[in-house]
């Protein structure tokens, strides 16, 4: 079985800690085999990331998590920024249209300015003739959510839509957490893993959950560390 975090920001984001490569490595070290880097509205380190994986021994999703009028959305196998705050469906559709695959992180999470899709806009969206073939997957394990009731209502969500494949992904933002939460697939490539996605043949991974207070200290300590970075980035 193939392991895979689909949820990881780096340092293009901006409230993201980890050089690519530090990801990547660190990604090898705690065994998962495919990774994307989903940075909000941002795909630089994505791309990064993919052009790098074969040095580390990790393959590499293209990806980003969008923010939509009606909450984060993350899209897979995309190589371009697709323009925020759209609507979910146009924003799905778009996604689409650049060969790629979304899946709804968090939802219904609250948090530090994070929004979350709700169970209205996924529902809707499921009933999209055109998007319910682009939407494949609903994050139930988010190792990271500073909402610590998120997980269950997301499980519960997921219980009222069978077609939505069910993930798990540590949204981390920094190094320590990533693997935190996984997705367990047959196979060990990115290929496979759509494969598993289609058809709904996943297992949620659930690591460590460690407390909010710790998640947000450690996230402050690393985001003062790694400011020079993040703004050499920004700039470059
Ligand atoms: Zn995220």
């Amino acid at each position: 079985m193939g392991l895979a975090d689909l949820h990881i920001h780096s340092i293009y984001s901006y409230d993201g800690t980890a050089p690519v490569a530090a990801v990547l490595n660190r990604a090898w070290e705690v065994g998962l085999n495919v990774i994307a880097i989903t940075d909000h509205d941002e795909i630089k380190g994505s791309l990064k990331a993919f052009d790098l994986a074969p040095h580390f021994g990790v393959e590499v999703i293209p990806g980003i998590e969008i923010t939509t009028a009606e909450g984060d959305l993350l899209a897979l196998f995309v190589t371009e920024k697709i323009e925020p705050n759209l609507s979910l469906i146009e924003t799905i559709l778009k996604v689409g249209e650049a060969g790629g695959i979304c899946i709804a992180p968090h939802p219904m999470a609250r948090g530090m300015g994070m929004k979350s899709l709700s169970r209205a806009s996924i529902r809707n969206a499921t009933k999209h003739s055109d998007a319910s073939r682009i939407l494949l997957a609903i994050e139930t394990y988010n190792a990271t959510a500073l909402d610590r009731d998120s997980n269950t209502h997301a499980q519960a969500l997921a219980a009222e839509h069978p077609n939505l494949t069910q993930v798990g992904n540590s949204d981390a933002h920094i190094l320590q957490t990533i693997g935190l939460g996984a997705t367990e697939f047959r196979g060990y490539t990115a290929a496979n893993l759509l494969d598993a996605l289609w058809i709904g043949a996943t297992e949620v991974h659930r690591g460590t959950q460690l407390g909010s207070a710790r998640i947000l200290g450690s996230w402050a300590l690393n985001y003062v560390l790694s400011a020079p970075a993040r703004a050499a980035v920004v700039d470059g």
